[in-house]
């Protein structure tokens, strides 16, 4: 600022300088902090979306194509609640640091949250290459990570979407690359897909899903129903388990099989098997009350990682067993190897809780997911499941009759029991009854049905 005086009729100019450059370097540091993940470093959707614009617009002059690449890691949800957010974090700072030394320059690698990434690669010659950026990504990122002085494995699965072919806007390329990546996903993970436009359809056909799945919850659409399971000496009654059904009001009785891992991916399935918790206990006590049940007949309910990993859990037990009078051994809480599968901390807190309670603890389709056997030493399980695709060949595939006879030594020698799930015929039942298999369940005996039927 300068201004102009008059002194003793002698003109003087006053000037008043102020240093700015502290404010300009905050000014810039809030800027950055606004365009930038605090995680990781990496730019966020904001700088993102800025930078894609500026390619889109740089593509339109010289007739280009850009290429937006959403990557997410496979199974991150599980790392992240088995072995803590720190963990989860760190390794997303490894991941970061890996995609980031991975690409060119003019490259922009970005986190918009949790573990997903997207990556921008304005200069592309063919779709060829971009495959092949692809493909390096994913065994760059699949190699082991060392976090904490623990060994972990996870792999990434990647959409890819190109303009202008697959949108010209970058709100529809970033919406196109996540469906391409929602299939890569699904087809297994550890792989890259393109977009096309039928995947679009998948999505939505998925969201609708979704909605008439939170639309299902308030209105009462679960069922549930009840599969006994059969003591093999006795040939009576020892166990029922509770498996849910969705009454559709146009579709009929829809298995969990098509809607279950939904559940499982939006967390709907904490409130969900709330539900299912309390009401196999009541319908329980209810039969205690009848006396049509034996008294130590067990009630299974099965319990996803999700809802394993949810705090509530233990609670939530305690109070329906308390409410309904109900004996803790007579519920049986059915686990996956997924819930399992790292010995965590939480992993142990939640199983010791549990043994407390009193309730028993059964490994369902043993044998199908990690193959880890360590737990089985740690943990104290009352029962293993062997699962329905072993049994289904029993009798025709020399393989699978080994694994299903060796499931059942392990178990006792373990001194736990056996169910073998999915019986359907009489051939099957001999030759496990020939191997000692404890229990078994399946349409041979009965398919799981509805109360009153029961
Ligand atoms: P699962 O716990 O392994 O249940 C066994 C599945 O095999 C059930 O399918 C049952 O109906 C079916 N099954 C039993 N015996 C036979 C047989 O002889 N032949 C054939 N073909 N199938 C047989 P369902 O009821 O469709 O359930 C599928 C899966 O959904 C369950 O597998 C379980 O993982 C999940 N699920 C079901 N109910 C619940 C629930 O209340 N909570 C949770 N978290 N998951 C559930
Ligand atoms: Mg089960
Ligand atoms: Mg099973």
């Amino acid at each position: 600022v300068a201004s102009l005086v008059n002194i003793n009729d002698h003109p003087y100019c006053v000037v008043n300088l102020r240093d700015l450059s502290q404010q300009r370097a905050h000014e810039k540091a809030v800027q950055k902090l606004a365009q930038q993940d605090q995680l990781t470093g990496l730019p966020n959707r904001v700088l993102l979306i800025d930078r894609l614009r500026q390619a889109i617009a740089v593509a339109k002059r010289y007739d280009r194509q850009v290429a937006l690449m959403s990557l997410n890691l496979d199974r991150f949800k599980q790392i992240n609640n088995s072995l803590g957010h720190n963990v989860g974090d760190a390794l997303l700072q490894q991941v970061a640091g890996r995609l980031s030394l991975g690409v060119r320059s003019s490259d922009t690698v970005s986190r918009l949250g949790g573990d997903e990434f997207v990556i921008l690669l304005p200069e592309i010659n063919s779709t060829r290459d971009v495959a092949m950026i692809a493909d390096k990504m994913i065994s760059h990122i699949a190699h082991p990570y060392l976090v904490d002085n623990q060994e972990l494995a996870i792999s990434p699965s990647v959409g890819i979407c190109l303009f202008p072919d697959d949108g010209v806007e970058p709100e529809m390329l970033l919406r196109n690359a996540d469906a391409a990546l929602f299939n890569a996903k699904e087809s297994g993970g550890r792989c890259y897909k393109f977009f096309t436009p039928e995947m679009n359809t998948r999505a939505s056909e998925r969201l609708a899903l979704e909605s008439r799945l939170r639309r299902a919850i308030e209105k009462g659409e679960f069922q549930l129903h009840y599969q006994p399971q059969i003591d093999l000496c006795t040939r009576r009654i020892v166990g029922l388990e509770a498996l849910m059904r969705w009454q559709h009001p146009t579709a009929g009785t829809v298995s969990p099989a098509t809607f279950e891992p939904l559940l499982e991916e939006t967390g709907l399935i904490v409130p969900v098997g709330a539900w299912v918790i309390e009401t196999a206990c009541r319908q329980r006590a209810a039969w205690q009350r009848s006396g049509l049940l034996a008294d130590d007949c067990t009630l299974a309910v099965n319990i996803s990682p999700r809802q394993f990993a949810s705090h509530s859990l233990v609670d939530l037990l305690q109070q329906s067993l308390a409410n309904n009078q109900l004996a803790p051994q007579m519920l049986e809480v059915e686990l996956t190897e997924g819930s399992l599968m790292h010995d965590t901390d939480a992993t142990r807190r939640m199983l010791n809780e549990l043994k407390q309670l009193g309730v028993r603890l059964s490994v369902d389709d043993f044998g199908t997911g990690y193959s880890s056997l360590s737990y089985l030493k740690l943990f104290e399980i009352d029962t293993l499941k062997i699962d329905k695709s072993f049994v289904d060949k029993i009798t025709s595939d020399k393989k699978d009759e080994a694994i299903s006879a060796s499931i059942v030594n392990l178990a006792h020698n373990l001194q736990m029991l056996v169910v073998a799930e999915g019986v359907e015929h009489e051939a099957q039942l001999q030759l496990l009854q020939q191997m000692g298999c404890d229990i078994v369940q399946g349409y041979y005996f009965a398919k799981p049905m509805p109360q009153d039927q029961l």
